[in-house]
């Protein structure tokens, strides 16, 4: 670790509980201190001790199009000579949702927010709006952002420092939260009634790990809602504009009842958004009776990054070059563990991807769990030692951008192969 990295760290603690401003990123999953990151662009993200490393972590989801992308940085630009926030509307906003309906045909209308956890505090309301019923389902490792009511087995941090249900929510809020597996429909018959207002699901799982739908599982959720008059939310936070242009609603071909979505939408600057029919937005404030409001919502330069992303994205073979990319990366891992015979699952869909250290499958949050965390620690830090930046926990995803070129995929899976390598040797002795 470098020197200054270290010193800034000393000196956060003092101000930042755990010297930061959300929980994983204190390296606590995996020990040591985190690096202080002076500047990124494109694959490449840069510390105040002045390394390099390959950045595989992306702001946790938004930067598809890599750092400082000139397109995005010159609408950003544009839009701060214009002014910061009006509090009053633009046509920027009607043109951000306009791209956004266009692409998930699943909304009518939707609201901007600034997080991805105001997105489904909102979704949820709107649920309970619209059905007059208070009971929620989710599943276990599911992270929907820090709700009071979907911290519960909740995936992400929790998950990482085993706290998946967080201090200081009441516990009459979390008796109305229902959590169950990942990828089990059973569990989902069982616990359904006319109380549920929704279900709520990571259509790809990421927060415990990238773990993918089973085949049917979310077709299986779309009839077992419609069957008891739930609704069903897909939370595309991460997924939307990540998995294919369309999210993961267009891959799976499975229709939600509402869309939440975050992280790319706003290209790096903080946004969030929910979205459905008109008949169930118009439940919202200032048509209908459901309250929802925000100060900064819609602000004009998360707006302009935003569509400047989305434009990109929309015009251009990026979705399939990053598919290419990655399941390269993941044949070259999967050959190099072989080749040293240290037991991984590489779990991936599209540039979405994470190497467990487990024999068995991960199809839910107690597989994932089973992963030795020792050996995703030490693999983590000889990675970093290598110049490659992971997200510093087991149970997260790990993300490439457009700007992780054909020769950084073969430079990463050389190093993976060098410190593979190594574990395999250490973990023998
Ligand atoms: C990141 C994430 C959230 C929370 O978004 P924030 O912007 O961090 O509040 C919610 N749901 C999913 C699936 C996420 O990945």
């Amino acid at each position: 670790m470098g020197k200054q990295s270290e010193a800034f760290f000393q000196r956060a603690q003092e101000v930042l509980p755990g010297g930061v401003n959300s929980p994983v990123r204190a390296f606590r999953g995996v020990g040591g201190s985190p690096l202080f990151i002076e500047m990124a662009q494109g694959s490449r993200i840069f510390d105040v001790d002045n390394l390099q490393y390959i950045d595989c972590v992306g702001s946790w989801g938004p930067m598809i199009l890599g750092h400082g992308h000139r397109y995005v940085v010159e609408a950003v630009k544009k839009a701060a000579t214009r002014g910061f926030s009006f509090g009053a509307p633009t046509i920027g906003e009607v043109e951000l949702a306009e791209m956004i309906i266009a692409a998930f045909p699943s909304m009518e209308m939707l609201r901007l927010v600034n997080s991805g956890t105001e997105a489904t505090m909102s979704a949820l309301r709107l649920a309970r709006a619209a059905t007059g019923r208070s009971v929620v389902v989710k599943f276990d490792g599911g992270y929907h952002g820090h709700v009071d009511s979907l911290l519960v087995k909740a995936g992400s941090g929790g998950a990482t420092f085993n706290v998946p249900d967080s201090a200081g929510v009441p516990k009459e809020v979390t008796e109305l939260t229902i959590s169950i597996p990942y990828n089990d429909l059973e569990a989902v018959g069982a616990v359904m009634s006319k109380d549920v207002a929704a279900i709520i699901v990571e259509p790809v799982a990421g927060n415990m790990g990238c773990v993918p739908p089973a085949e049917g599982f979310l077709q299986g959720l779309r009839e077992i809602c419609d069957k008891f008059g739930a609704l069903l939310i897909f939370d595309e936070v991460m997924t939307g504009f990540r998995v294919s242009y369309n999210g993961a609603q267009s891959l799976y071909g499975v229709r939600p009842d509402i869309t939440t979505l975050g992280k790319v939408i706003g290209g790096g600057m903080p946004i969030g958004a929910y979205g459905a029919p008109r008949e169930l937005m118009q439940l919202v404030s200032p048509l209908g009776p459901m309250y929802q409001a925000g100060t900064l919502s819609g602000n004009p330069i998360a707006v302009a990054a935003g569509r400047a992303t989305l434009s990109v994205l929309k015009n251009s073979s990026i979705y399939n070059d990053l598919e290419e990319r990655s399941s390269e990366f993941e044949t070259g891992v999967t050959s190099a563990a072989e080749k040293h015979n240290v037991p991984i699952v590489v779990n991936r869909v599209g540039s979405m991807w994470t190497i467990f250290f487990t024999d068995a499958p991960v199809t839910d949050f107690e597989s994932a769990d089973k992963s030795n965390r020792e050996k995703f620690a030490r693999f983590f830090h000889l990675m970093l030692a290598e110049g490659v930046y992971l997200p510093p926990s087991q149970l997260e995803a790990a993300f490439f951008s457009a700007a992780h070129a054909k020769k950084d995929i073969l430079q990463l899976i050389e190093r993976v192969d060098r410190v593979l390598k190594k574990i395999a040797w250490e973990f023998e002795k």
